[in-house]
Order: C-alpha cells, then sequence, then structure tokens
C-alpha cells in the first residue's frame, strides 16, 4: 500500500475509497484530538423499569391501533402498525411526457417490528446469550420468510437505538423493511461486488476480511465465524463493519454454530461501545445480505453495519453537515486509532 507514496495516513488530510459503495470519504488526521480523552462517566445501569405500563411494545400493553400485545416471552413479532409500506399496491411506473424528469415507481413492500425481549430495559449488550440466539433465529427466519416472497427482492433487517437517533422507545426492538426494488445503499454495494467479482473472478469482502485479518490494525473483535472491524473507509467516528469469516451471502446459508457466534459478536461489538463512554451507545444498525430476487448472488457476502453518531463525549455527537452534505463525508480521528480503542475495550484493558 502507498508504495512510492510520501503520504502520511495518519498525518497529511487525504481521502479513502469505500470501495463497497465506490464513495470517497474526506480523512484529516492533523485535526484529530484523542476522543476519549474527553469525559467518561461511570458506566450507567439501565434506568428504565423492566416493564413500562405506557410502552406499546411491552407484553400486554395496547397499541396505538388499538391490538394489544400478548403476554410474550422471549421475541415477538408483529406488522408494523403505521407501515410506511403495504404488500397490495398496484405495479406502475410513471414517466410524465416520457422525458424522464418526473418518475415515479410503485412500491410494493412489508414493514415489521421485532421485539427482541419482554424486558423493557435490556439491550443487546445487557441481554443473555441465549435471549440473544432467539433473536437471531427469528432474523434467520424472518428473512427467509420474506425473501422467499416473489413480490420482496430485498429484506433490510435494521435497528435504531437511542433518542439521538431518533428512537422514540427504548424498548428493545427492530424492524424489518421489505420491498420489491434493492434499496439504494445495498445497491451500490451490489453494484461494487459484482464489478470485483467480474474483474478478479473473487469475493470483494473475502479479500478485504483477509487483508484486514493480515493488517490487524482496525480489528475490534472476532471468534470462528464473525470479524468485527472499522472499515478502512470509515465514515462515523466508531463505525464497525462485521462480517461473516467464510463465504456465505446471507442467513439462508448459516449452519448450526453460525447463530450462536453472531449472537455472541454483536453481544461483544455491543458492550464494547457501551464501554467508549460509560453510556448505553446510540447506533443504526443493519445486516446487509444478498438479495432475494430469485437470482443467484455469488459475489454478496453477508455483513453489518454498526453507525453510531457518538464523537467525543456522550452528548458531543456528529452532524453530517456542510461540507459533508454538499461534498463528501469527513473524519477527524483515524479508523485505525478509533480501531485502537475499540480494541482495548472489547478485550477488557481499556479501562
Ligand atoms: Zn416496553
Ligand atoms: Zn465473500
Ligand atoms: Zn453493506
Amino acid at each position: 500500500m502507498l508504495r512510492g507514496s510520501h503520504l502520511k495516513l495518519t498525518e497529511d488530510p487525504h481521502r479513502r475509497l469505500n470501495v463497497l459503495t465506490n464513495e470517497w470519504v474526506l480523512v484529516s488526521p492533523h485535526r484529530a484530538t484523542r476522543p476519549w480523552r474527553g469525559e467518561v462517566s461511570p458506566l450507567q445501569t439501565a434506568s428504565e423499569p423492566a416493564y413500562d405500563p405506557s410502552c406499546y411494545l411491552c407484553p400486554g400493553n395496547t397499541r396505538a391501533g388499538g391490538i394489544r400485545n400478548p403476554a410474550y416471552e422471549t421475541t415477538f413479532v408483529f406488522e408494523n402498525d403505521f407501515s410506511a409500506l403495504k404488500p397490495e399496491v398496484p405495479n406502475a411506473r410513471l414517466d410524465v411526457d416520457g422525458v424522464g424528469l418526473l418518475v415515479a415507481e410503485s412500491e410494493p413492500g412489508i414493514c415489521r417490528v421485532i421485539c427482541f425481549s419482554p424486558r423493557h430495559d435490556l439491550t443487546l449488550a445487557t441481554m443473555g446469550l441465549k435471549e440473544i440466539e432467539i433473536v437471531v433465529q427469528t432474523w434467520v427466519g424472518q428473512f427467509r420468510e420474506l425473501g422467499d416472497r416473489a413480490s420482496i427482492n430485498h429484506v433490510q433487517i435494521f435497528e435504531n437505538r437511542g433518542a439521538m437517533m431518533g428512537a422514540s422507545n427504548p424498548h428493545p426492538h427492530c424492524q424489518i423493511w421489505a420491498t420489491a426494488s434493492i434499496p439504494e445503499a445495498p445497491a451500490k454495494e451490489l453494484a461494487a461486488q459484482r464489478a470485483y467479482r467480474k474483474l478478479h473472478n473473487r469475493c470483494l469482502l473475502c479479500d478485504y476480511v483477509a487483508l484486514e485479518q493480515r493488517q490487524q490494525v482496525r480489528v475490534v473483535c472476532q471468534n470462528d465465524v464473525f470479524l468485527a472491524l472499522v472499515p478502512f473507509w470509515a465514515v462515523w467516528p466508531f463505525e464497525i463493519l462485521v462480517c461473516s469469516r467464510r463465504h456465505i451471502g446471507s442467513m439462508n446459508d448459516f449452519a448450526n454454530h453460525d447463530a450462536p457466534q453472531l449472537s455472541a459478536l454483536l453481544k461483544q461489538v455491543t458492550s464494547t461501545y457501551d464501554k467508549v463512554f460509560g453510556v448505553p451507545f446510540p447506533y443504526s444498525m443493519g445486516f446487509h445480505q444478498s438479495p432475494t430476487d430469485g437470482v443467484d448472488h455469488p459475489e454478496w457476502h453477508f455483513h453489518a453495519h454498526f453507525y453510531p453518531p457518538l464523537l467525543r463525549s456522550a452528548t458531543i455527537r456528529k452532524f453530517m453537515v456542510g461540507f459533508e452534505m454538499l461534498g463528501t463525508p469527513q473524519r477527524d480521528i483515524t479508523p485505525e486509532s478509533a480501531a485502537e480503542r475499540l480494541r482495548e475495550l472489547a478485550d477488557g484493558s481499556g479501562r
């Protein structure tokens, strides 16, 4: 890397290529103040009650639509009462005057909510491994069921955690939006993975994971099946990419030990996050799995993204504004330096 170059990745402003999307990120390491020298408050224990009578996700409570939740004991799946998508919309495309300036398409789809636990006060970081494994098995079942539908070509499982990410309810839950079209972010990754495979006849993320395992500097933690790292092109200060270490396309390819190993890695990543500033770390996370469009996708490599907004303390977040909104995303602390901090905390030696 960078042979014959005088570019210093730890000092010089530079831009890095996100090979998964073919987008660039601007890195300004000379501006970095090591963020963990900011205030770290002692780790807060959950202040939420185990049951909240006003929570629409707690067992036995009534939701906004008047439906009462069952007295569920593990995970609980239901159709979103305020779905952004509907399964029955006419298949139609609009192109006013046929000049390609006013274009619209119908988007049939399904939105579901999965409560991870009946307990209002738990998170992936504080749930037991067996309980997280039930969540993973539920994801596997949902991905298969929705992906098998002819009208569904992509299944997006995602979790928004914390008020900072707009999650209005602390009850541990995630959402699934299953759509007829492949959404923007995975569509870019599909194009990049396809192009790489065409050029090299290998998988982009298999090659990338092998390279990161050789270099080690951006690896946060790993187990037999999964690896968590701060990607070379990370935009968010403590962004993490989770990849399967062997080539699989989706949860449909999970073998027996994969769900428990994914549960363990998710618990390790989320509890490491909670140690960074001593608060429950807000984030958006989601899995990127092969499209369910009935076509083989040998290029697609199973992975998950964690996008946490916190930058310097429990209250100072990164905003994507100004140059980032109008030009290119930018970061100060290098991904290597963020990975080093996360790795120390994941090992338990960082505090
Ligand atoms: Zn609740
Ligand atoms: Zn692969
Ligand atoms: Zn992705």
